[in-house]
């Protein structure tokens, strides 16, 4: 940019860069799920999924290189921690999804739950819900929590407030404590009163997603537990069944299909909104808890 004064080019130099995550790798699924590893400036990956839906596009961001809740059922928890991603290199990786896969323009929902825990990165997502109202509305943004329960509130006090998600996953504080260690160092009757608290617009629902897993929290007493726990919210529920992952996630099984569907048919019996989210993209591991990244041999080219 040599019409920019050589002062402030040296100064940009130093205090600041260009560059889009760069494409480690793509799969693509027959169902057309699009899975993306993108390179971070600093070698980290993460990954990034397109999932096609009828009428509109959903795109599926990473927060965190990694995640430190470590939820046991998760493949990005069993890899441990990683750092904050940038609200830039946030915003990015829906620039590279939408060039790579001509989107400008389509209808686009932005969900974050691909690696990493939103919350534990309010400034990186806040900015980039900001980046992204220029084309995709905080209406089509949803953040997906493990239940960090102080920063639902600061999450509701965003002048760009997105839907919220909550991985509930469990019916009792012992359960979740279990299941997503990190999390459950707050208490589910304050996760749900954090629930209630949240903002939501006129009509609008929060999703509960609740993974469903053999023997752990599938059974008729959860699906008695879960309307209880959530009288009074506004909710929507999400059944996703576990998608296993035998070398990271070893000794946790699916729930087989009419187990899920008696699970659903409680939960609807008792006036609950409630969906079963068969994953999309299993094939290419672009699933639910199945993202993984990785730390390439060769870092990448800094542009
Ligand atoms: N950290 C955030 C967002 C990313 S995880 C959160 O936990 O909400 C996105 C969703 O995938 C969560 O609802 C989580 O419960 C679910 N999930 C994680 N591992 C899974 C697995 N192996 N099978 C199915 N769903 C899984
Ligand atoms: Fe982290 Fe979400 Fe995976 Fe739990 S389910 S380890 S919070 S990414």
């Amino acid at each position: 940019m040599t019409d920019l004064p050589k002062a402030l080019r040296a100064v940009l130099a130093e205090r600041s860069e260009v560059a889009d995550p760069e494409v480690a790798e793509v799969r693509r699924a027959p169902d057309g799920t699009t899975k993306f590893a993108l390179a971070l400036g600093d070698g980290s990956v993460v990954e990034a999924v397109v999932i096609p839906m009828e009428g509109r596009t959903t795109l599926c961001l990473s927060s965190q290189a990694g995640c430190a809740v470590g939820c046991v059922f998760c493949v990005t928890g069993a890899l441990g921690a990683g750092r904050n991603l940038t609200g830039g290199e946030i915003f990015g990786q829906y620039r590279v999804l939408v060039r790579t896969q001509a989107l400008l323009g389509a209808p686009l929902n932005v969900v974050f739950m691909g690696m990493g825990e939103p919350l534990l990165n309010i400034p990186g997502i806040a900015r980039a819900i900001e980046l992204l109202a220029e084309t995709v509305s905080p209406r089509r943004v949803t953040v997906s929590t493990s239940g960090i329960v102080p920063a639902i509130a600061r999450l509701g006090e965003l002048p760009r407030r997105p839907n919220l998600a909550v991985s509930l996953n469990a019916t009792t504080q012992e359960q979740r404590a279990r299941l997503m260690p990190l999390a459950a160092r707050w208490d589910l009757a304050d996760l749900l009163e954090a629930m209630r608290r949240y903002p939501l617009e006129r009509g609008r629902r929060i999703t509960i997603e609740y993974v469903m897993l053999a023997g752990i929290n599938d059974s008729d007493e959860d699906a008695r537990r879960l309307p209880r726990l959530l009288r009074g919210i506004p909710v929507k529920v999400n059944l996703i069944p576990f998608n296993p992952d035998p070398e990271f996630l070893p000794g946790l099984s699916t729930p087989d299909d009419a187990r899920i569907d008696a699970f659903a048919a409680s939960l609807a019996a008792a006036n609950l909104n409630v969906t079963v989210r068969w994953s999309k993209g299993l094939e290419v591991s672009g699933a639910c808890g199945q993202l993984r990244g990785r730390v390439p041999a060769r870092p990448p080219a800094r542009a």
